[in-house]
């Protein structure tokens, strides 16, 4: 490949090349960190990762901790929501929204349900909801969290909420990965967006996509391929960029 040129020649330059925004076909995306990027939300790991910057807070967010890391946790994902909504949703969550794709994503941050998009399956949960920490009560709901305000006990039992995500060391929710499974079958195209396709389960949903017949399809700003690359097809670009284009070019 030219160094000085590293969008791979196969790759097409318009995502409407390959994928028509007609309204006829089904697209299911799945979405990741990237598409949030620039809403400033920022990537786990690699450059200013959240990780990258405090190496010890992955271990400290682990289920294992809790209770005692429920402030903590508020702190790390309810700022992340608090974030999300100053920032708004990014030109790529109002393109997918605009075309009704079903979304299933990664993200906890809630962009995709502001940007208007349904149904919008989150297969690691969400930093908009919370939940009482006792399973007994069981309450759950929209979380009142807010920067700098005491963390809110839960309306039922009066005892500490949690985040309504998945922290490190728990399961997916059966239901909610039945439903992506069920959706990367049903579809025409499978679109990810913004996504190293690295983390499991959720990368698994492009082999289940391509082997029911879906056209898998790649946006990303990195024109390196994953190994054993699944998809079909490379657009190289910004997720604002290559959806707002696909948007206009339907
Ligand atoms: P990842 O950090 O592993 O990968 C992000 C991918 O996005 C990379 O491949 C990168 O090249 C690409 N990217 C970066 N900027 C982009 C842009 N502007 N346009 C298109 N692509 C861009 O993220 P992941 O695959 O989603 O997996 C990591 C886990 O961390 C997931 O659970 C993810 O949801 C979670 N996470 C979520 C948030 C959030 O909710 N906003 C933020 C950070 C991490």
């Amino acid at each position: 490949m030219d160094p000085m040129n590293p969008t791979p020649p196969s790759a097409p330059t318009r995502l409407s090349d390959v994928v028509p925004a007609d309204g006829q076909t089904r697209i299911v995306a799945l979405t990741g960190a990237g598409i949030s990027a620039s809403a400033g939300l920022g990537t786990f790991r690699g450059p200013g990762g959240l990780w990258t910057g405090n190496p010890d807070l992955e271990e400290a967010l682990h289920a294992r901790y809790l209770p005692g890391n429920v402030p903590l946790l508020w702190q790390v994902w309810g700022g992340l929501r608090a974030r999300a909504q100053a920032a708004g949703p990014t030109p790529g969550h109002r393109a997918l929204a605009v075309c009704g794709t079903t979304i299933i994503t990664q993200n906890v941050d809630g962009l995709h349900q502001d940007a208007g998009s349904a149904p919008v399956i989150e297969v690691h949960g969400s930093a908009a909801r919370s939940r009482c920490l006792d399973r007994r009560c069981g309450w759950h709901g929209q979380s009142a969290y807010a920067v700098g305000a005491p963390d809110p006990p839960c309306p039922r039992c009066g005892g500490p909420q949690r985040p309504d995500l998945v922290l490190f060391g728990e399961s997916l929710d059966p239901l909610v990965w039945a439903a992506a499974e069920t959706a990367a079958q049903c579809c025409d195209v499978f679109l990810a967006v913004g996504t190293s396709a690295f983390v499991t389960p959720a990368k698994w949903l492009v082999p289940i996509a391509r082997d029911a017949g879906a056209l898998c399809v790649n946006v990303n700003i990195d024109d390196m391929p994953p190994p054993a690359d699944p998809f079909h097809v490379h657009v190289i670009g910004t997720a604002d960029s290559v959806l707002s284009q696909w948007v206009a070019d339907g």
